[in-house]
């Protein structure tokens, strides 16, 4: 455990209301200490690194991947002098001042906290759920109903609150008709949201239905296969959406019986504000707004938080400030374009611990006397942005003793397809030109330095 000093401001969480709270108190001089996230409620960076394009943020006419908004997020925070570690809090004491939070790795003692933990949108759990994830299933018709795949197709809901309520409606703008899966007789919407379902010419409910799975081709689904829940029957509904209105969980089980939550576990605010019901931590985000739910929104209460807690700690004489000594750097642009085979070849040194791109997993395979990891990654995967960090570390550790290198599957496709990759993130181990293992998705730092470690 490391770290005695006392924060100004620790920040949980890293979608969109926690990296605007880092920026906005990182420029306010406080140096705020940023928990991300790991595996506890999604992943740092938050719930759009699960999405695809984002087309409603204010500032990018053209729309944005999810992961890059996010990505531009944090740069901006560390920018400001954030500072960013990818763990999960697993412990908060709301009682004593300074109040204190703890990961696995280390124990913080904070004068202010803000709570952007979020929400997490829950899933059915189908068989083929993860498959036509974002391809056709989604957990936000306000988000992703306008997608050009919905226009003109039938869709369909999952769920009978006001939410399902809701969403099939907004769905029949853009749908030629709206499927509502309600597994019993009734709905739980209020009495005028049901009536405006059952009043919509486009829209059809199926009372005791019950999804069971997806069907599709390729990448895209094409339909839904539903189940009877009074006789069994199953049969498939033709559709190429599904939308999730099953209800969020918010991620807020660290702070049960320490700040004051709503009977579905949101924390309660005060109207028009982010404080909580304890001085001094603030909460901003889908953790404390089950009604709007949007990156700008949260963005926005994050904003109020930082400037809340500025003022709180400013109040109560507790500020330390942290002049940044040079002006900040502004991040480097990310590289797109894909480099030609003699950029490669000229830039290429077998000495060199990291490497990018075919020309060099080319030459180290055959090459190289070192360990060799080759991470697999495709540029809008929210999973690969977040393993970046981690194995970064990793690597650094064994400087001059292996060989890393990074595939774009997008710039490297034959690449990808030669050695077998079916999804990202995959990191594979090659000794002799010879496969050792594969590791898919994101795996704590310690595995990928064990399993370093067991082969040298
Ligand atoms: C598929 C999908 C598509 C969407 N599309 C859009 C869209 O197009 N436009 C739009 O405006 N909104 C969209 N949304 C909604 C939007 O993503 C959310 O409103 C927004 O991300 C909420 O931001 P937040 O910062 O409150 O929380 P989140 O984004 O949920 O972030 C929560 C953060 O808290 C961290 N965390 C949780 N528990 C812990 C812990 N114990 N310790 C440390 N960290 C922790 C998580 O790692 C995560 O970083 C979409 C949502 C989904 C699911």
């Amino acid at each position: 455990m490391a770290n005695a000093t006392v924060e100004n401001l620790v920040i949980i969480g890293s979608g969109p209301a926690g990296y605007t709270a880092a920026i906005y108190a990182g420029r306010a001089n406080l140096k705020p200490f940023v928990f991300e996230g790991f595996q506890a409620g999604g992943l740092p960076g938050g719930q759009l690194m699960t999405t695809t394009e984002v087309e409603n943020f204010p500032g990018f006419p053209e729309g944005i991947m999810g992961p890059e908004l996010m990505d531009r997020m944090k740069a901006q925070a560390e920018r400001w002098g954030a500072e960013l570690v990818t763990e999960d809090v697993t412990f908060v004491d709301l009682s004593q001042r300074p109040f204190i939070v703890r990961s696995e790795e280390r124990e913080i003692k904070a004068n202010s906290i803000i709570i952007a933990t979020g929400a997490t949108a829950k899933r059915l759990g189908l068989p083929s759920e993860h498959q036509f994830w974002s391809r056709g299933i989604s957990a936000c018709a306000i988000c992703d109903g306008a997608t050009p795949i919905f226009h003109g197709a039938e869709l369909a809901v999952v769920g009978a609150g006001d939410s399902a309520a809701e969403e099939s409606i907004y769905l029949t703008k853009y749908g030629s008709r709206v499927h509502l899966l309600v597994r019993s007789d009734r709905m739980r919407a209020s009495k005028a949201m049901q009536d405006r379902v059952l009043n919509n010419p486009k829209i059809a409910v199926h009372w005791h239905t019950q999804a069971v799975d997806i069907v599709g081709e390729g990448d895209r689904m094409n339909g839904i296969k539903i189940r009877d829940t009074k006789t069994g029957e199953e049969s498939v509904l033709a559709v190429k959406g599904l939308f999730y209105a099953i209800g969020h969980t918010p991620n807020t089980s660290l702070f049960k019986g320490q700040l004051e939550l709503d009977e579905v576990g949101y924390i309660v605010t005060k109207p028009g504000s982010v404080e909580t019901s304890v001085e001094g931590v603030f909460a901003a985000g889908d953790v404390q707004d089950h009604e709007f739910r949007q990156g700008i929104t949260a963005a926005g209460s994050g904003c109020m938080a930082a400037m809340l807690a500025e003022r709180w700690l400013s109040a109560h004489g507790l500020i330390q400030e942290f002049h940044q000594t040079s002006a900040p750097e502004k991040p480097d642009s990310p590289a797109t374009a894909k480099k030609t085979e003699i950029e490669q070849a000229s830039e290429f040194d077998l000495g060199a611990t990291r490497q990018y791109g075919g020309y060099a997993l080319r030459k180290l395979f055959h090459e190289s006397d070192r360990l060799l990891v080759v991470k697999y990654v495709s540029p809008h995967c929210g999973p690969c942005h977040t393993l970046k960090p981690i194995l970064n570390k990793v690597v650094d550790e064994f400087d001059g003793k292996i060989h890393f290198v990074e595939i774009d599957i997008e710039q490297d496709p034959e690449i990808a397809e030669n050695a077998g990759v079916t999804g990202t993130p995959t990191i594979q181990f090659f000794k002799d030109k010879e496969l050792l293992t594969e590791l898919k998705g994101i795996k704590p730092k310690s595995q990928y330095r064990q399993l370093i470690e067991s082969y040298l």
